[in-house]
Parts: structure tokens; C-alpha cells; sequence
């Protein structure tokens, strides 16, 4: 009843991941997916050593377009983080190279990154901790030198443990005018099913994230399940696709060579059917 698509997967072609692209092919056939994308992690940060432009773009490319063969529904897609911050670095990286699309991230925030108790250990108070993640995911959104936004408010996929006082109202200026951004400037949002098999126990972006977005003349949404590993490849998919379905959205967007393609929600939607 619903066009399942995966748009958030890491394969061994990202530093901290363990499935390879064949097995998730072989899964999207089981699991009826019909679109995989590929997002591998491009860092520029120096906190990990291994991350540091991992991502070999020929190997990568190699691989993608063989395995199309078998899969023609897989999408060549990346994950930066921070490409706002590591401009030179990024364009660098950039040049000459094609991907179907672009997600960016914030993963680091001054050395320490947003879902880790290390993190919030770092502020005075966790209303403190989410702001700043906030000022970073607007810094993001307003450099914007990409097509889709990932996992916004990835702040709560651990912070529900410990601040029990987020929610969207109380947050609803800070988040609006990232709404606002990303609606300008026709990026995608991503609604990443991780959070539910972390402590939020929710989609990440939540129901009134994702309500404010749509209100606000928002129509870009595509979902992923953030997997490193073929057990959480398209978990919580069906969750994330009844809720835009109850929030009334009709349709959802693929990508190819930097566009974005919009494909029918449910997949009773054809018309003349
Ligand atoms: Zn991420
Ligand atoms: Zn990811």
C-alpha cells in the first residue's frame, strides 16, 4: 500500500558502517523497497581519524553503478556534515564529482557531538544544549549549498532521556525559522526513523516538527532509517510512512543527479486505477 523507499543507508562505503550494498539490495527485494539511497559519510572534522574524508569517490561510484544492474532504484547520495563549516575543504571534495544528492548533517558541535551525554554535559543546562544544537542546524540550513537536510532535532534521539521538557511548542521560534530556511531555499527534510529504536522512541524529526513543516508550505519530505547494519536497514519505515499518511501528505521525494523526482505516497495512489 505504500511506496517504501530508504533514503538514509550507510554500506561499508562509510567509515562506521558494516552492510555491503548487495545485501541491502538483496533485503529491498524481500522487504518490497524500491528505492535505496546511499549515503555515505563525507566528515572534515579532526575527532576521529578514521572518518576524515573517508568516502573514496571512485570506489564508491564503481560500485554503485554495478550494482544498479540488479537494482535499478539505488541512488548515489552522500552524507556531509558540516559543510557549512568545512567550505573549502567541501568544494574541494565537490569538484568534478556527481552524486544524485547531497545530505548535510551536523554531527559536531565544538568537538562533541549532539546525541552523547558528553554533549550536554557541556552547557549549564539542557535548554542551553538544545539552543545551541539549534543555532547550528541554522547556521546549516542558511549556508545550504546541498539538497536535503538529515535527521533535525537528532538533539532528542538521545536528549528525551534526560530532558523530558522538549517539545516543539517550547522550541517553536528556534525550529520555525529552520522550517523557514529550509522551505526558502527548496531543500528536502529528511524524517529519519532512528529515533525510533533509540531512547526518543519517535521519529526524528517529531509529529509537530514535522505538522509545523507541512503548515509552514513545506513539501519535501523523504525518510530513511539511518542504518549502519542490515537489522535496522528500513526499520520503522512503515511507522514513518502512516504517519505522513495520517498528516495527509501524498507524496514524497527520490532523488536523481541533484533533483528531486516526486513519487506517490501510497502506491494506490495512481490515478486511473
Ligand atoms: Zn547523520
Ligand atoms: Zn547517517
Amino acid at each position: 500500500m505504500y511506496n517504501f523507499t530508504d533514503l538514509h543507508l550507510h554500506t561499508t562505503h562509510s567509515w562506521d558502517a558494516e552492510q555491503t550494498i548487495e545485501s541491502l539490495i538483496k533485503k529491498a527485494y524481500k522487504e518490497d523497497v524500491e528505492f535505496l539511497g546511499l549515503t555515505e559519510h563525507l566528515d572534515f572534522h579532526n575527532n576521529h581519524p578514521e572518518s576524515f574524508m573517508h568516502l573514496d569517490y571512485n570506489k564508491y561510484t564503481a560500485a554503485v553503478e554495478h550494482a544498479k544492474k540488479d537494482f535499478p532504484g539505488l541512488i548515489k547520495g552522500v552524507e556531509v556534515g558540516e559543510p557549512n563549516i568545512y567550505t573549502e575543504l567541501y568544494d574541494k571534495y565537490m569538484e568534478g564529482k556527481h552524486f544524485d544528492f547531497i545530505m548535510a548533517s551536523v554531527h559536531w558541535i565544538n568537538g562533541a557531538t549532539p546525541v552523547f551525554e558528553e554533549y550536554f554535559k557541556r552547557y549549564k543546562s539542557y535548554d542551553d544544549a538544545y539552543k545551541k544544537y539549534f543555532e547550528e542546524e541554522f547556521k546549516l540550513v542558511s549556508y545550504g549549498n546541498f539538497d536535503a537536510v538529515a535527521h533535525l532535532t537528532l538533539v532528542h534521539r538521545h536528549g528525551k532521556k534526560l530532558y523530558k521538557e522538549y517539545t516543539y511548542e517550547k522550541y517553536k521560534k528556534e525550529i520555525d525559522d529552520i522550517l523557514k530556511v529550509i522551505i526558502s531555499k527548496n531543500l528536502a527534510l529528511e524524517v529519519n526513523c532512528s529515533g525510533l529504536r533509540h531512547p526518543a522512541k519517535e521519529l526524528i524529526p517529531d509529529e509537530d516538527v514535522i505538522k509545523a513543516y507541512i503548515a509552514l508550505g513545506g513539501n519535501s519530505i523523504f525518510i530513511g532509517s539511518d542504518a549502519h547494519r542490515l537489522s535496522d536497514s528500513f526499520y520503522g519505515l512503515k511507522e514513518g510512512y502512516e504517519t505522513l499518511d495520517r498528516l495527509g501528505v501524498k507524496e514524497i521525494v527520490i532523488f536523481e543527479k541533484r533533483k528531486q523526482v516526486r513519487i506517490p505516497l501510497r502506491d494506490d495512489d495512481i490515478e486511473g486505477l
